[in-house]
């Protein structure tokens, strides 16, 4: 189906009308929010064949996946409805007053926390459900008070313009304002650099490449009036193999981490698209257990031509990099719609850390396996690495002096470490932490998956001896 392409006007009719009705929703009671988000997370699974249906066609992930992907949608809408209906939605802290003279001495003081107003949000193409228009972004800038202007994908135009009408009919049906979710598509970059160019714009929440995020950061802080840009970009999720855990489990690790690599035909933002092992018997062994298992894979089309395509610009450039053995997969079938094969191969730490190429997203199943010598050579790979979504950590069950500093070291470049299971799979909970230091994401600071992701959208103010009548509103915007 053709891409409508928004022009310049009607992107701004569509700001414009968020703007509009800004104010009032970010003073919407948490129970009217409540309410919208539970009806939206209804609406889907009323219309879940349709959608599922038309996903698939868009996107060829299948019937399962999207399944499970329209489940959890409706799972994270309807758990920030329960999370602001249990008194967060206008969360604040006090101190009272105290007399006398300073430091001791003070006014009251009242920290809240006021909608930022219009959010741009950018859908990614391989969750067409849950990082699309009713995902995570949506669901919790909706829930923080901010109504959301969406970016579609082009990769899924059909679904995405069906989903934001049955956004639209609940709006209609609850009697709310239709400008609370507005919706923008087009097929040149133009549409969303005008969207996060637009002065009522005040946030933006970007779910998506590395070069697409940093191009639109870039626009967002050229504004005369710079914004936050909530960007949660591509990852290299190292998996480091300790002997502990090659050594008792070297064939039921590699068959689970052949699963992560194929799930979604790699096109996850946290599959594992490094491990390293230290050289010897046992990784020699999980290394042949990989490939055999990864051989077992079966993976679907890709979600679009030009993913295919940069996959296998991405396998030739790793497999023909200086000081890199191809496992598996080198050649791969040129047509656009095949299946991509698995890619395994195998470099040096020395090489991993001289060449910055080896350490970019090949976004797809591609894994390339980092053989080491020793725990400062896991520390140096992991720093090599820099930033990343997750680190998984086996066999770190044991306290010592290295595994503690391989711990360290995975904390400081990771959002999320484990030390058990594969990381693909990001549970909504409170303690999740998606989002890690640079190039992974724009903010580390914040998350977008799991409750905390309110919290990029709400700026605090401290009231300084607010009226009564200021008070009593405990928190909610006037
Ligand atoms: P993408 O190509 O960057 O597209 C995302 C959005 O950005 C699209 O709406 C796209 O619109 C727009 N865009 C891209 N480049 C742009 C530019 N220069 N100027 C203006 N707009 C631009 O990414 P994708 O294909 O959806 O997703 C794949 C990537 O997302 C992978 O790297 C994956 O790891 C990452 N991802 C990360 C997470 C996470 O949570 N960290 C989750 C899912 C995916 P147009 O296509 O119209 O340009």
């Amino acid at each position: 189906m053709q891409i409508q392409e928004h022009t310049a006007a009607q992107i701004q009719a569509t700001v414009e009308a968020a703007a509009r009705i800004s104010d009032d929703w970010a003073r919407s009671s948490a129970q009217t929010r409540a309410e919208f988000l539970r009806g939206l997370g209804d609406v889907l699974v009323d219309n879940r064949q349709e959608l599922v249906r038309l996903a698939d066609e868009e996107s060829a992930l299948g019937a399962v996946r999207l399944n499970a992907e329209l489940d959890r949608t409706t799972f994270q809408l309807g758990a920030f409805a329960d999370h602001i209906e249990t008194g967060n939605a206008f969360a604040l802290t006090d101190d009272e007053a105290i007399a006398g003279a300073p430091p001791v001495g003070r006014p009251r003081l009242t920290r809240v926390r006021v909608p930022l107003g219009p959010v741009a949000m950018f859908s990614a193409s391989n969750f067409p459900l849950a990082f699309s228009v009713l995902g995570g972004d949506t669901a919790s800038a909706l829930a923080a008070g901010c109504p959301v202007v969406v970016k579609a994908h082009p990769g899924h135009p059909r679904l995405s313009r069906r989903v934001f009408e049955l956004a639209q009919s609940v709006l209609a049906k609850q009697s709310l304002p239709q400008a609370v979710m507005g919706f923008v598509e087009g097929a040149s970059v133009d549409v969303g650099v005008a969207l996060v160019r637009n002065p009522d714009i005040a946030a933006v929440a970007f779910t998506g490449s590395f070069k697409g995020g940093k191009a639109l950061w870039a626009e967002a802080n050229s504004r005369p009036r710079p914004i936050p840009f909530y960007a949660e970009l591509g990852s290299i999720n190292p998996v480091v193999a300790l002997p502990a855990a090659l050594s008792a489990q070297a064939e039921e690790l590699a068959q689970a981490l052949a699963a992560s690599i194929e799930f979604g035909s790699g096109q996850i933002c946290t599959s594992p698209g490094v491990v390293v092992l230290i050289e010897g018997a046992d990784a020699d062994r999980f290394e042949n257990a990989l490939c055999d298992a990864l051989q077992t894979r079966k993976t679907h089309t890709m979600l679009t031509p030009g993913v295919k395509r940069n996959f296998d610009a991405g396998v030739a450039r790793l497999t023909r990099a200086p000081g890199v053995q191809t496992v598996l997969g080198a050649e791969q079938d040129s047509d656009d719609n095949a299946p991509p094969r698995p890619l395994l191969a195998r470099t040096s730490a020395a090489n991993f850390i001289a060449d910055p190429t080896l350490r970019e997203e090949v976004f797809g199943p591609a894994c390339l396996v980092v053989r080491v010598k020793s725990a400062d050579e896991i520390v140096n790979v992991l720093n090599a690495v820099g930033g990343s979504l997750t680190v998984t950590l086996w066999g770190a069950e044991n306290d010592s002096a290295d595994v503690r500093r391989i711990t360290r070291c995975a904390t400081q470049i990771a959002g999320r470490v484990l030390f058990s299971g594969v990381p693909t799979g990001v549970a909504v909970a409170r303690s999740q932490q998606h989002g890690g230091p640079w190039p992974t994401s724009t903010e580390p600071f914040t998350t977008s998956v799991g409750y905390a992701a309110m919290d990029r959208f709400l700026r605090p103010v401290a009231l300084q001896s607010a009226p009564a009548w200021l008070a009593e509103l405990g928190g909610r915007p006037c």
